[in-house]
């Protein structure tokens, strides 16, 4: 499909009651056992809406997701009434931390627009947050195309509009994030205390291991070996070595990060690290400055490992509205083979520590 029908569909497809089609579950996993846990209050921090402004920049995304999937998402995403909230409150979750579904600006070439229209994103949000403050918070939209103005902007959401942190989808134009230009941003990032929220895009290039495999570029894939190279880029650069209190979250049960950190300790000592030094391992500073959630996965196993890997202190409940499905991650939380006192962390308690909130929930 080309954009001009890509759009042409995304203003046909507004309205549609498409929530409940938007999952894919595999079969052999979609009956969980039901009784073993009890409902209990989440909160939630992948889940997305989308401006009209910001239906161009989620035509990128297009070409990664099944045409149906993408569709219904553009019919769903713009809602932030009374049918996101049925489907939260159908799931116990207590509060979602709303984000634009990305790319977004990350993708505009002109840096002028990226900004003036982030800043618009985050005072609709912001508008929208305050008609429902108890059930819903911001992650801010920044254009990295100009890290202080970026940072500026980042102050703006915290301190204006209450947001709890932002979200950037992966490079900007081609530029990763542990660039010497934007030590302003995670300077600011640091003293506000605001949690940068990694999310998945694709990268301008297109790399030849993905050549004639559509199936492997995006979510089966590329985005999380993308997220995590990124966040590694950031790691073994030293920006929290620099920025101690700087605080990255990723999704996807941590983009994989979990399953690699004894050996990303282990190949530190014998890699080839050019002029690169670290006082700390590489999992010193994974383990104190990264945080991850459960978004889009729904299995126990990379959640044991995860608990076990990052601490259970750095695991947080999502779901990746509307790409994901409400009922299957929070019955997933619910039901998981954890302790008590895990599952009420990585419900609500880490992600009201992290974000801090101050808030009844649980
Ligand atoms: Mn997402």
């Amino acid at each position: 499909m080309k954009r001009r029908d890509f759009l042409k569909c995304a203003t046909l497809v507004a309205g549609a009651n498409a929530a409940a089609a938007l999952a894919i579950v595999p079969q052999n996993q979609a009956a969980a056992e039901p009784g073993k846990g009890k409902p209990l209050g989440k909160i939630a921090l992948e889940e997305h809406f989308l401006l009209p402004d910001f239906v161009e920049y989620f035509a990128e995304t297009y070409p990664n997701i099944n045409p149906e999937i993408a569709k219904m998402g553009l019919g769903v995403l713009p809602d932030l009434g009374d049918r996101r909230i049925a489907i939260m409150d159908q799931n116990r979750i207590d509060y979602s931390v709303l984000s634009i579904a990305g790319p977004g600006v990350q993708v505009e070439k002109d840096a002028a627009v990226a900004l003036r229209r982030s800043k618009s994103a985050n005072d609709f949000l912001a508008k929208e947050i305050q008609k429902r403050p108890t059930r819903y918070g911001g992650f801010a939209h920044l254009a990295m195309q100009n890290p202080v103005a970026a940072a500026d902007e980042l102050e703006r959401a915290m301190h204006d509009l209450n947001f709890q942190g932002a979200m950037i989808n992966g490079q900007t134009n081609g530029e990763y994030l542990d660039q010497d230009k934007y030590s302003v941003f995670w300077e600011r990032a640091a003293e506000l205390d605001a949690p940068i929220y990694l999310h998945p895009a694709n990268p301008v290039d297109h790399p030849a291991v993905y050549a004639g495999h559509t199936e492997l570029w995006g979510p089966v894939c590329s985005w999380a070996f993308e997220t995590a190279a990124h966040a590694l880029r950031l790691v073994f650069a030293g920006v929290f070595e620099r920025y101690p209190t700087a605080r990255l979250v990723l999704g996807h049960m941590g983009e994989t990060l979990p399953l690699n950190l004894w050996r990303f300790d282990s190949r530190w000592m014998v890699c080839n690290r050019g002029s690169r030094t670290l006082p700390q391992m590489p999992s010193f500073y994974i383990k104190r400055n990264i945080a991850i959630t459960t978004s889009g996965v729904c299995t126990d196993a990379p959640l044991r490992c995860a608990l076990d890997a990052m601490g259970e202190d750095n695991v947080m409940f999502s779901v990746d509205y509307p790409f994901e499905k409400t009922e299957l991650a929070a019955r997933f939380i619910e039901q998981a083979n954890i302790s008590e006192s895990e599952r009420i962390k990585v419900a609500y308690q880490n992600a009201k520590h992290i974000l801090r909130l101050n808030r009844s929930i649980g």
